[in-house]
C-alpha cells in the first residue's frame, strides 16, 4: 500500500543475498505483504557469473544435506541442478605438520553426498527467478536503506534517495556489516580471527573426483572445493579455493603474479590435484567472528550473517542463515494462524530461542578447531595427531561430527 511517498508493509527484509531472498521465498504462501530490499542492482552481478556466463562466481558455498533439502522443497533446487553445482562424496582433512588426518565418505555415513558447492550467484539467481512471479512480493532494488526510525508500531526505513518504506516487521538480512544492527543499537560480541581468506578459481593437472580437500598450514586452513563447470562436468578439473592466512602471508599470497600463485598452490596443496594450471582473479575478505547478543529488539530482527558471521573454515555461515530463515517463517506463519500479530514478541521470542543456542554451538565448535590449529606448542601439535587420527579411527565420534556438519543432527 501507498500513501504520498510512502511504501507500507507488513514484512521489509533488508538485503536480497541468499539468505534475505530464502526468506522472501519461504514466506512467499503467507498472507503477508513483503518487501525485498537490496542496494546492488543485480542483474550486473548476475551477468558477470550466473548461469548464462562462462565464468565460475569466485564466492562458492558447501551447502549441507539440511540447506539442500530445504531447496527442494521450495522447488528451487531442481533450476540449481540445471545450472552448475557439484556434490562432493569424500572429504580428505590433513595436517601440515604432523601425520594427523581425517576423512570422510558419504557411503560411511550412508548418505547421497556429503554435501554440495554451488555457487553463490547460481543459488541466488534460482532464488530471484522464483520469487520474481512471487504475488505478494515487491523486490525493490537498486535501494541502500540509510535510517531507521520507530514510529508508532511500525518502523520506517529511509533510503539513500529519500524515500520512505514502513513495515510492521524489519527483517534484517543485510550481511555481516548490517546497517540496520547498527542502526537499531543491537550489540554485538565479536573478535578478529587475524586470518583473511583469499579466494579464487583454479583448474587443476588431475580431476578432483568430487573430494573436498582441506590442510590445515601453520598460518591458516586451505580449501579445494570441487566445482562444475557445467551441468555434466566430465574433466572434474575446476575446484574453488579458500585460502586462510595470517595477514602478512595473504598479503604475500596477493601480490603473486598468477604463475608464482599457482606453484605456491600447488606446493602447499602437496600436489594432491597435480599442479594448479591456472586461476583466475583473486579476492581477499578479512575474517572476523562476530554475534548479535540479541537477535530481537522490538520489531526488528537479525538473520544470517547479520545476526552471526563465523570462519569458513567448515563451510557452515549460510547454512545456520538458512535455517534461521526456516525457523522464522514457520514461526510468522505460526502465530498469524494463531491471531497474533506479525511483531509480536511472543513469535519473534520462539525464533531467538530456537536459533541462538544451536548458532551459537556451532561457533564454539568452529572457533575450538581454529585455536587447536592455530597452536605451535609441541604437546598440543602432538594431541592434535593423535586426536585426529584417533577421531578418524572412532567411527561413531567422526560420524556424529559429520552429521553435526551436515546439518542432519542439530
Ligand atoms: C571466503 C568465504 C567463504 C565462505 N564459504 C562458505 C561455505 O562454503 N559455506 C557456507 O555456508 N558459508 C560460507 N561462507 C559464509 C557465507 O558466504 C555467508 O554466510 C553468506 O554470504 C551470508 O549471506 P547473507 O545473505 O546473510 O548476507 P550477504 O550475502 O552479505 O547479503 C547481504 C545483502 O544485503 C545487501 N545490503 C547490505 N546493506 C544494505 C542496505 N543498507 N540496504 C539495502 N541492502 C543492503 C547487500 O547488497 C547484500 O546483497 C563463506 C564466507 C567467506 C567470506
Amino acid at each position: 500500500m501507498n500513501t504520498g511517498n510512502e511504501q507500507h508493509y507488513d514484512i521489509v527484509i533488508v538485503g536480497g543475498g541468499m539468505v534475505g531472498s530464502t526468506m522472501a521465498c519461504l514466506l512467499r504462501e503467507s498472507p503477508f505483504q513483503i518487501a525485498l530490499v537490496d542496494r546492488m542492482d543485480i542483474t550486473n552481478r548476475q551477468a558477470k557469473f550466473g548461469a548464462d556466463s562462462e565464468k565460475l562466481d569466485p564466492r562458492v558455498s558447501a551447502l549441507t544435506a539440511a540447506s539442500k533439502k530445504l531447496f527442494t522443497e521450495l522447488g528451487v533446487w531442481g533450476d540449481v541442478e540445471k545450472q552448475r553445482c557439484c556434490n562432493y562424496y569424500d572429504m580428505n582433512v590433513w595436517d601440515a605438520d604432523g601425520t594427523g588426518s581425517i576423512s570422510f565418505a558419504a557411503a560411511e555415513l550412508n548418505q547421497p553426498e556429503l554435501g554440495t558447492i554451488v555457487e553463490n550467484s547460481i543459488l541466488n539467481e534460482a532464488l530471484y527467478r522464483h520469487i520474481s512471479e512471487q504475488e505478494n512480493l515487491s523486490f525493490l532494488a537498486p535501494v541502500r536503506i540509510e535510517s531507521h526510525r520507530d514510529a508508532d508500531k511500525f518502523s520506517r526505513l529511509i533510503t539513500e534517495s529519500g524515500n520512505s518504506i514502513s513495515a510492521k516487521l524489519v527483517i534484517a538480512a543485510d550481511g555481516a556489516n548490517s546497517k540496520i544492527r547498527e542502526l537499531c543499537g543491537f550489540r554485538t560480541r565479536e573478535w578478529d580471527y587475524n586470518h583473511h581468506a583469499i579466494v579464487t578459481t583454479v583448474r587443476t593437472e588431475l580431476p578432483h573426483q568430487q573430494t573436498a580437500l582441506q590442510r590445515f598450514i601453520e598460518t591458516g586452513p586451505l580449501a579445494f572445493l570441487p566445482l562444475a563447470k557445467s551441468a555434466v562436468d566430465h574433466e572434474q578439473n575446476y575446484c574453488s579455493i579458500v585460502w586462510s592466512a595470517i595477514p602478512e602471508r595473504a598479503e604475500e599470497l596477493l601480490a603473486l603474479d598468477d604463475e608464482e600463485f599457482c606453484a605456491e598452490l600447488t606446493q602447499c596443496i602437496e600436489s594432491r590435484l597435480g599442479t594448479i594450471q591456472w586461476c583466475d582473479e583473486r579476492f581477499s575478505f578479512p575474517l572476523r567472528q562476530r554475534h548479535a547478543v540479541d537477535y530481537v529488539k522490538g520489531n526488528v530482527v537479525l538473520i544470517g550473517d547479520a545476526a552471526h558471521s563465523i570462519h569458513p573454515l567448515a563451510g557452515q555461515g549460510v547454512n545456520l542463515g538458512f535455517l534461521d530463515a526456516a525457523v522464522l517463517a514457520r514461526e510468522l506463519v505460526h502465530g498469524q494462524q494463531v491471531g497474533r500479530s506479525v511483531a509480536d514478541p511472543t513469535v519473534l521470542g520462539r525464533y531467538q530461542r530456537k536459533r541462538i543456542g544451536h548458532n551459537l554451538g556451532m561457533m564454539w565448535l568452529m572457533e575450538g578447531f581454529k585455536h587447536l590449529f592455530a597452536e605451535q606448542a609441541l604437546p598440543i601439535r602432538w594431541l592434535r595427531n593423535i586426536g585426529m587420527s584417533g577421531v578418524d579411527n572412532v567411527s561413531a565420534v567422526k560420524n556424529q561430527l559429520a552429521r553435526r556438519a551436515m546439518g542432519l543432527d542439530w
